[in-house]
């Protein structure tokens, strides 16, 4: 037993065998939600190492690595096999967001050789139950 959409539609809403959550698709319309992802545009810069913020390939720098910044508000630099659900920031829009002092303090950086696709994060359900698993958390990542 699994969840799905009545009218489920393909790849559009089931990817790695995951059931993903529909998101408008309107390019270059509305305005930047602050803290919000985007379903689509997240699964599309990680799996093909696009920018997060401008959609650009991040693989263009000299040596061919990405960049990633994560959030480390604690200092622990980014340790080698993490994993991550935040895709890659192109240098030059890695320039315009450390231009702010707030994201120096709280972000790590690393140059990245190999990031390759290890699965999905998200809510977890438990199949027999269709409750959240874990119970009253749920966010999970899983191998695909
Ligand atoms: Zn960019």
């Amino acid at each position: 037993m699994s969840i799905g959409y009545a009218d489920e539609y393909g790849i559009a809403d089931r990817r790695r065998g995951a059931l993903w959550i529909r998101v408008p698709v309107k390019p270059g319309a509305g305005a930047p939600l602050q803290g919000r992802v985007h379903a689509l545009r997240q699964r599309q810069a990680m799996n093909y190492m696009l920018c997060q913020f401008c959609g650009r390939p991040t693989d263009d720098r000299p040596d061919g690595r990405h960049l990633f910044l994560l959030h480390a508000a604690n200092g622990k630099p980014i340790a080698d096999g993490e994993r991550t659900a935040t895709p890659p920031v192109c240098d030059g829009c890695a320039l315009e967001v450390l231009g702010r002092p707030v994201v120096w303090r709280e972000c790590a950086a690393a140059l990245v050789e190999d990031a390759t696709a290890w699965g999905v994060a998200g809510i977890v359900y438990a199949p027999e139950t269709l409750s959240l698993d874990p119970p009253g958390h749920g966010w999970s990542s899983v191998r695909t």
